[in-house]
C-alpha cells in the first residue's frame, strides 16, 4: 500500500477543507470495506485518505417532515436495515438482507455501497475501467459484463444493488462541496454516469464533494420489491436484478418504476416495461410481459447472453413481490 495522510474531520465543512480537486489525491473512507482493497492492491493510490465516520450529521436515520426518511451516507447497512423508518421500503430492505453477510453489513456503509467502484474484473485487476487496445485485439471474458448500453469503452456494470430500488422509490441524495456553501439535492437516478474517460468517474460525484444524505419520499400506496438472480447465497454480486415500485387502485397499476441493476454502466430504468406495466393488473402474465419489454434493446456482448434471460425474469419476480404475490423459484 502507498504511504497516505489520514484525515479525521468531524463536521461536513471540515471535511471538504481536506478534499482536493484532483481525482486520484484525495480518497473519501466510510466502512473502507471497499476502498482498503482497492487501495491494498495499489489500484486506487491516494495522498490522503478522509475518514467521514467521526462526522456525526452523516449517522442515522430519521423521518422527515414530509412523512419520508433522511438516512445519513455514513450509516451501516445494519442499521439501516434494522431501523423501524425502513419497514415500509422493502425494496431496501431486501436487498440489504442479500447482501447475505453479518460483516459488510456491520462494516459497510449506504453512501459507501452508492459510491464504491465496479466489480469489473479487469478493472480489479489493475487495468483499468475500459476497453480499449490496452486489451489487446483478443476476445475479452465479458461474462459479467453490460447488456445495455455497452458500445463504446464503458462496458462494466454499476456496481451498486441498492441504488435500483432508490431510483424506484424515487430517492433523491443530497451533494455538498467544494465549498461549505455548495449543496445540491439529485434525484437517484441522475447521480450516476457512464463515465466516458479515466477523469470521470460512475458518479457525477467531483473529487471535492461529498454524498451526505439519502432522502426517501413517503411510501403513499407504493408497493416495491427488488429481485436479485444470484448465483450463490454469498456476499457476491448478482448476476443480475430488478426492483420495482408501483402505486395500483382498483388493481390496476397506475404509475410504477422498474430498475434493472448489474446489466449496464448506470443502474437501467426500464421505460419499456412501465409502460408494459401502467394500465394492467398484476398477474403471472402482465409480470411476464414487463419481464420481456424490459430486455427488447439488450445487446449482450460475447459471453454475457445469459443475462438477458435472467434480467427478464428479475424484472417479472420483483413485480410479483411488490404485489405480495409469489415470485416462484427458489
Ligand atoms: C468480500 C466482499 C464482498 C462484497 N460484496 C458486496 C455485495 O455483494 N454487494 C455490494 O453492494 N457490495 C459488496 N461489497 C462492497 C462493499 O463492501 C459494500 O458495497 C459497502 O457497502 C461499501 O461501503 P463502505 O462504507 O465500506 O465503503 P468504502 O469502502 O469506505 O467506500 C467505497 C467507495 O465509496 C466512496 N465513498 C464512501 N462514502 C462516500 C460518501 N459519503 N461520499 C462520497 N464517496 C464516498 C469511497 O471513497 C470509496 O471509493 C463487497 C465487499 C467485499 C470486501
Amino acid at each position: 500500500m502507498k504511504l497516505f495522510e489520514y484525515a479525521a474531520p468531524r463536521t461536513e465543512a471540515e471535511v471538504l477543507q481536506v478534499l482536493s480537486p484532483e481525482f486520484g489525491k484525495t480518497e473519501i473512507l466510510a466502512g473502507g470495506t471497499d476502498l482498503i482493497g482497492l487501495m491494498k492492491k495499489m489500484i486506487v493510490t491516494p495522498d490522503r485518505v478522509v475518514n467521514i465516520m467521526n462526522v456525526p450529521t452523516l449517522q442515522g436515520i430519521e423521518p422527515t417532515d414530509e412523512g419520508g426518511v433522511r438516512i445519513g451516507a455514513a450509516t451501516t447497512l445494519d442499521v439501516v436495515r434494522t431501523s423501524p423508518y425502513m419497514k415500509p421500503y422493502s425494496a431496501v430492505l431486501q436487498v440489504i438482507a442479500g447482501i447475505n453477510s453479518l460483516q459488510l453489513q456491520a462494516q459497510g456503509t449506504i453512501g459507501g455501497e452508492l459510491c464504491r467502484r465496479p466489480q469489473c474484473w479487469f478493472f480489479r485487476n489493475g487495468e483499468g475501467l475500459f476497453w480499449s487496445s490496452r486489451h489487446g485485439t483478443g476476445e475479452r471474458d465479458d461474462r459479467y459484463h453490460a447488456i445495455f448500453d455497452n458500445e463504446g469503452p464503458a462496458r462494466f456494470v454499476s456496481p451498486s444493488r441498492i441504488a435500483p430500488a432508490l431510483i424506484a422509490l424515487g430517492a433523491r441524495l443530497r451533494v455538498i462541496g467544494p465549498r461549505a456553501e455548495d449543496e445540491q439535492w439529485v434525484p437517484a437516478s441522475a447521480f450516476f454516469q457512464k463515465p466516458k474517460h479515466e477523469q470521470q468517474k460512475e458518479t457525477i460525484l467531483r473529487p471535492d464533494q461529498l454524498l451526505t444524505h439519502i432522502e426517501l419520499p413517503p411510501v403513499d400506496g407504493w408497493l416495491s420489491a427488488t429481485y436479485e438472480v444470484r448465483q450463490s447465497v454469498g456476499p457476491d454480486a448478482p448476476l443480475a436484478a430488478a426492483a420495482c415500485a408501483f402505486r395500483h387502485s382498483g388493481g390496476i397499476v397506475r404509475e410504477a418504476r422498474i430498475v434493472l441493476g448489474q446489466v449496464a454502466p448506470t443502474p437501467w430504468y426500464s421505460h419499456e416495461a412501465v409502460a408494459a406495466l401502467v394500465g394492467m393488473p398484476v398477474t403471472v402474465e402482465t409480470a411476464e410481459i414487463a419481464g420481456q419489454a424490459a430486455v427488447q434493446r439488450a445487446r449482450p456482448l460475447n459471453n454475457n447472453a445469459y443475462k438477458v434471460q435472467l434480467a427478464k425474469v428479475a424484472v417479472k419476480r420483483a413485480i410479483l413481490l411488490a404485489a405480495g404475490m409469489n415470485p416462484g423459484g427458489f
